[in-house]
C-alpha cells in the first residue's frame, strides 16, 4: 500500500512548522539576508517550541522525530528561509553522528545538556584540500597517553561561530585513507579551539560560515565516537541522512518562489490583462508546482525508507537530494522571470530564493557527487 495521507499528528507537526516559519522567521528573513547575520532569537524561539534537536530521542531532550516528520518541518522552515533553515537543522547534521554512534554515557553526557537549552551545534568535515574527498582530511587526531590531540583547520562550517558543540572528523592514521579517519565530540570552549572569520556568501546569508579552527586540542578519548577508523562511515551515514532534510528544505524553497510567482503573475497587467493570462507564463507556473510536486513524493520517499530500514534508503535519499535541490534552482530562477525585472531587485523575496537554492546543489556532498553514487548503486 502506499498512502500520501499525513496522519493527524504529522499534520500538527506540518502545522505547527509551518505557523512558526510565517511568524518568527518570514519577517526577519530578507533583515537577516542582508545583514548577513543568524537570528539568535529564533534559536531560542525554535527550542521553546520544540523545533529544535528534531532527530535527538526525548530521554536526552529532543523531539525525538523520525525522518517523516523531520522532512514534514524542514519544507515549512526552507519555504521561510532557507538559510536560517540550514542553521537549525544543522544540529541534526551534527547530532547524527552522536545519535547514530554514540554509548549510552556518551548520549547521556553530550545530548542532554545540549537540548537543555537553545544552543547550536556543527559539523566540521570539510577541509581547503578535502572538499568532495573525504580521504583527503588533513586534520590530525595524534593519540597521547589517554588524550587526542587535534590540530587542523575545517573550511566552511554551518554555525562556526556560534556553535556549542562540534563534532569533528579527523585522521588517526593518514596511511589508511578513509578508513584512517575517526569522529570526535568537541565542546566549544576547549583550549586550542577557535572560529575564522564569517564567510561572504552568495545566498543563505543567515546562516554563520566559518573555518574552525583546531590547534593542539586536547580531547579525552572519551570523547571519540565509534572505534578508531570508523569516520569515513560515521560520516556517510550521517550524510546520507541528513540529506533528506536539504532535498525537503529545496521543496519549501521552490514552493515559496512558485507561491510568489503565482501571486505577482495574478496581479501584475501587461498588454491590458494579467500576465498570468498568457499561456507562456501559465506553461511556466505549471511546470514549476510539477516540479515541487514530484520532488516532495521523492523526499517522502527517502524520508520512509529510512524508516524502515530499507536497503536503497541512501540511493533514495540521493536521488532526492539532487532531483529537489536542481529543481530549486530551476524553480527559483523561473519565480525572478515571472517577476521580470522586478524579480531581480532585492523588494522583492524571488532573488533571493535564487541565491540561496545554488547552496543546496553544492553542500552535503555535490550533486556530481549524488550522481556518482547513485550510478555506483545501478
Ligand atoms: C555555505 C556552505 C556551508 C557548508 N557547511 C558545511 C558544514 O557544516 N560542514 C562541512 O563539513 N562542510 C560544509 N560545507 C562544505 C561542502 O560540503 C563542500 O563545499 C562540498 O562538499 C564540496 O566540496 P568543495 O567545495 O571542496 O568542492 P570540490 O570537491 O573541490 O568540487 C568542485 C567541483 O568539482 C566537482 N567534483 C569533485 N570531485 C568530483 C568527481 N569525482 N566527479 C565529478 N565531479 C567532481 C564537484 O561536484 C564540484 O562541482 C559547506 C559549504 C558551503 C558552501
Amino acid at each position: 500500500m502506499v498512502d500520501f495521507e499525513l496522519s493527524a499528528e504529522q499534520q500538527a507537526f506540518r502545522d505547527l512548522a509551518r505557523d512558526f516559519a510565517r511568524k518568527e522567521i518570514v519577517p526577519i528573513a530578507a533583515e537577516c539576508d542582508e545583514r548577513s547575520e543568524f537570528p539568535l532569537e529564533v534559536l531560542k524561539k525554535a527550542h521553546r517550541a520544540g523545533l529544535l534537536n528534531l532527530e535527538v530521542p526525548e530521554e536526552y531532550g529532543g523531539a525525538g522525530l523520525g525522518p517523516f516528520e523531520i522532512a514534514l518541518i524542514a519544507e515549512e522552515m526552507g519555504a521561510a528561509c532557507a538559510g536560517i533553515a540550514t542553521s537549525l537543522l544543522g544540529n541534526g547534521l551534527a547530532l547524527l553522528p552522536i545519535i547514530l554512534y554514540g554509548t549510552a554515557e556518551q548520549k547521556e553526557r553530550f545530548l542532554s545538556p545540549f537540548c537543555a537549552e537553545p544552543k547550536l551545534a556543527a559539523f566540521c568535515l570539510t577541509e581547503s584540500g578535502a572538499g568532495s574527498d573525504i580521504s583527503a582530511v588533513s586534520t590530525t587526531g595524534r593519540w597521547g597517553e589517554d588524550v587526542y590531540v587535534l590540530n587542523g583547520v575545517k573550511s566552511f562550517i554551518t554555525n562556526g561561530g556560534l556553535a556549542s558543540l562540534y563534532v569533528v572528523i579527523a585522521s588517526t592514521d593518514r596511511r589508511r585513507g578513509a578508513r584512517g579517519l575517526s569522529a570526535f565530540v568537541v565542546p566549544a570552549g576547549t583550549i586550542g579551539v577557535s572560529s575564522g572569520k564569517k564567510e561572504r556568501k552568495m545566498g543563505q546569508r543567515a546562516s554563520d560560515t566559518r573555518e574552525v579552527i583546531l590547534e593542539d586540542v586536547r580531547i579525552l578519548a572519551g570523547n571519540r565516537l565509534g572505534n578508531e577508523g570508523q569516520g569515513f562511515r560515521i560520516t556517510v551515514d550521517t550524510l546520507n541522512r541528513a540529506r533528506v532534510g536539504v532535498a525537503a528544505i529545496g521543496v519549501g524553497l521552490a514552493r515559496a518562489a512558485f507561491e510568489a510567482a503565482r501571486d505577482y503573475a495574478r496581479q501584475r497587467v501587461q498588454f491590458g490583462q494579467p500576465i498570468a493570462s498568457h499561456q507562456a507564463v501559465q506553461m511556466m507556473l505549471a511546470d514549476m508546482v510539477i516540479a515541487v510536486d514530484t520532488a516532495r513524493l521523492m523526499t517522502w520517499r527517502a524520508a520512509r525508507a529510512f524508516e524502515k530500514g530499507e536497503p536503497e534508503a541512501e540511493r533514495y535519499s540521493a536521488e532526492a537530494k539532487c532531483y529537489a535541490s536542481d529543481m530549486a534552482m530551476r524553480v527559483t530562477t523561473d519565480a525572478v522571470q515571472v517577476l521580470g525585472g522586478y524579480g531581480y531587485m532585492r523588494d522583492y523575496p524571488v532573488e533571493k530564493y535564487m541565491r540561496d537554492a545554488k547552496l543546496l546543489q553544492i553542500y552535503e556532498g555535490t550533486n556530481q557527487i549524488q550522481r556518482l553514487m547513485i550510478a555506483r548503486r545501478l
